[in-house]
């Protein structure tokens, strides 16, 4: 099901979803284009937002559960999920989630991740102009999205393009039918040339292949030494999902699960320190877990070419050509 919906219904639209979903959707914050719980604040669709939405999927600090002591006897008590709505999500964070899904699906399944991914509806936006730093075209990841989502958007000059696929979406767009025009073929052509557009438009080229290749060849103690290990690359990363468990509070307190990264020296600490004893070792095997590992166990790649780890790092304008500065 296809539908048009003029630009200054959007908000409508969302407002009359928010009796059913939490909305979450981009905003500008300072400047900075950020996913946010939206109660009605001016969309901000331009950009790709720097913290991806799987922040609301696998959230940076967690409450797994509660437990209360009680004569000797422990008791649990869980967070509960709620229906979230997404809203913006591009092409590359939507094949991002679906790395997501194939890692917490894995034996054994992750509740907290399945549980929060059951009640989120995705509403995903194409990419019309790819920023500078994204490669999603090389690996096949945008700027289009096919598949995933409950509605697609697209952004023409009229209004948005809906595109509806799943029953959810559908009814949505009955349930909702007096905000929406009907879409014309000259929206859908308008749809294709602006996607043959951004398909085409100069970005970096970094195929699979390009990168397996410099990854082999690269001088990892070089890259490493001009590496803050700050972290920042992995935590900006959509598919990143390492994390660390913490107890806090005794007899009575809360589990914890809070982001944990490979490239911190701490990681995965044991008696005898960081099997991984170098920066440029961590690294190595960052670039290995996404091109070899991750598809090893998913079948998909583990980097969507979104280009934030580019974006925020410190050590070097761009971190796939994995080369050494001088
Ligand atoms: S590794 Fe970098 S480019 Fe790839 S998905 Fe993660 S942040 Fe995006
Ligand atoms: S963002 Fe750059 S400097 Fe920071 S850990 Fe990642 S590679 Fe190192």
């Amino acid at each position: 099901m296809i539908a048009l919906l003029p630009k200054s219904r959007l908000e409508s639209l969302l407002t009359r979803l928010s009796d059913r979903f939490e909305i979450i959707a981009p905003v500008s914050i300072e400047g900075e284009t950020c996913f946010v719980s939206w109660s009605g604040q001016p969309l901000a669709l331009t950009e790709n937002p720097l913290i991806p939405p799987t922040e609301f999927l696998l959230p940076n600090r967690e409450v797994l559960f509660k437990y209360i002591q009680e004569s000797g006897r422990y008791t649990f008590e869980q967070p509960t999920a709620k229906p979230r709505l997404i809203f913006g999500v591009r092409p590359c964070d939507l094949r991002a989630i679906f790395v997501l899904d194939r890692i917490f699906r894995a034996d054994p399944p992750d509740h907290q991740y399945l549980e929060r991914r059951k009640l989120a509806f995705l509403v995903a936006l194409n990419c019309l102009q790819p920023a500078e730093q994204c490669f999603c075209s090389s690996l096949d990841s945008g700027p289009e999205a096919s598949e995933g989502f409950g509605l697609l958007f697209t952004e023409l000059e009229d209004g948005f393009l809906v595109e509806a696929v799943s029953p959810e979406g559908i009814s949505i767009l009955k349930d909702n039918s007096d905000l929406f025009l009907k879409a014309e073929d000259e929206h859908e052509a308008e749809k294709r040339k602006l996607m043959k557009t951004a398909r085409e438009m100069k970005r970096p080229e970094r195929t699979q292949e390009r990168i397996k290749e410099a990854i082999k060849n690269a001088d990892w103690e070089a890259l490493g030494r001009h590496c803050l290990s700050c972290g920042g690359c992995t935590f900006v990363c959509p598919v990143c999902h390492c994390f660390n468990i913490q107890d806090l509070g005794v007899p009575d307190g809360e589990r914890l699960r809070c982001r944990d990264t490979c490239l911190l020296s701490g990681f995965t600490r044991m008696a005898g320190g960081n099997p991984r004893r170098t920066q440029g070792e961590r690294m190595h095997n960052w670039y290995m877990d996404k091109f070899f590992f991750i598809p090893e166990n998913t079948g998909l790649l583990g980097c969507v070419g979104c280009g934030r780890c580019s974006k925020v790092c410190f050590a070097g304008k761009d971190r796939w050509t994995l080369e050494a500065r001088k």
